[in-house]
């Protein structure tokens, strides 16, 4: 019995030496010194011995289980360390590697568009007014001198979601509004920007969706002067100050008169190009003196007050200022598109 231990042992010994993980421990653990292991096997027998080499036989077997069982230990623990140091290997961090840059966005180009037109107006004592996209026919149209059934109505054919709900075709709801609050006492100057929609079919210069930015200035003494002062102000703050304007008369419902504005080509300096279509001159917004109808509508005397109204895109001041030849570019998010309008 002797013998077959201590080749219990050898073996337990030898095997524990070989192990590459702790499952394998944990079987020769079972093996050897389980309750039906190897060494129990031989414990068995003790009943054929004598009463003296009985205590010398158990004395060896609980020897050789403690030796094994200090070897699994230390294997164990062998096993554990070596496991983390490889896991430590593998994770390890080079700390002398360059940094991943941070992307850093920006503005899109026509919010800042926007906001060098709302900068230069407020400069010039505006506050600047919003209201809800989706709007009532009164205020769209009604409000603005547009009676259901005026045929001007078809320029701006919209999304109709009752009757009386539509997708606001421009931002001149937010000017009725605003008067509306001022029940009949000026003076009132406001800026309107905001988004608007047209049932449009897209291409390079159409959108269903699109943004505007309209001008408003009711007060006593106002006049037609004021409103080419103001333009001209604009034109050359967002175009140069080599630029020249000219006013030529058109046609809104809720303007009397009214006028189309031109700048000056820059391209040909008036000469004429493809550019301005050999004109010299470029189409940039419309405005006008704002009908009385308008004013009256909106609880305003219109012998005592007087007003300007214009309104523009900025898509197409964005278009002309910076190059741009599709509208679409705006609208589908294109980064390349987007990234070159970072610093400006
Ligand atoms: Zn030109």
């Amino acid at each position: 019995m002797k013998e077959r231990l201590n080749e219990i042992k050898e073996e337990a010994l030898e095997q524990i030496q070989s192990a590459v993980d702790e499952k394998t421990l944990q079987d020769v653990r079972v093996y050897f010194l389980g309750k039906k292991g190897q060494i129990t096997e031989v414990l068995k027998g003790m009943g054929k011995l004598s009463k003296e080499e009985r205590p010398v036989i158990g004395q060896l077997a609980n020897q050789i289980r403690d030796e094994i069982s200090e070897a699994l230990e230390t294997k164990k623990t062998k096993l554990e360390q070596a496991a983390l140091e490889q896991q430590l290997e593998e994770e390890a961090v080079d700390v002398t590697l360059p940094g991943r840059p941070v992307q850093a966005g920006g503005p899109h180009l026509l919010r800042k568009v926007i906001r060098e037109i709302e900068d230069l107006f407020t400069s010039m004592g505006y506050s600047v007014a919003e209201g809800p996209e989706v709007e009532t026919d009164f205020y769209n149209f009604e409000s603005l001198n547009l009676p259901k059934n005026h045929p001007a109505r078809d320029m701006q054919d919209t999304f109709f979601i009752t009757k009386e709900l539509l997708m606001r075709t421009q931002t001149s709801p937010v000017q009725a509004r605003t008067l509306r609050k001022h029940e009949g006492q000026g003076p009132v100057k406001i800026i309107c920007p905001g988004k608007v929609y047209r049932r449009d079919t897209d291409d390079a210069t159409h959108s269903h969706q699109f943004t505007q930015i309209e001008g408003l200035y009711v007060d006593e003494n106002i006049r037609m002067s004021d409103l080419k002062g103001t333009l001209n102000v604009f034109a050359k703050h967002m175009f140069g100050e080599d630029r020249a304007i000219r006013l030529r008369p058109s046609f809104f419902p809720f303007t009397e008169p009214s006028v189309e504005m031109d700048i000056s080509c820059k391209i040909c300096q008036g000469e004429g190009c493809s550019v301005c279509k050999g004109s010299g001159w470029i189409e940039i917004l419309g405005a006008g003196m704002v009908h009385p109808n308008v004013l009256e509508m909106a609880g305003f005397d219109s012998n005592q007050y007087k007003g300007f109204a214009f309104g523009m895109g900025p898509e197409r001041i964005a278009m002309l200022k910076y190059g741009v030849e599709d509208i679409r570019h705006f609208y589908t998010n294109d980064i390349r598109f987007l990234k070159q309008f970072h610093g400006v």
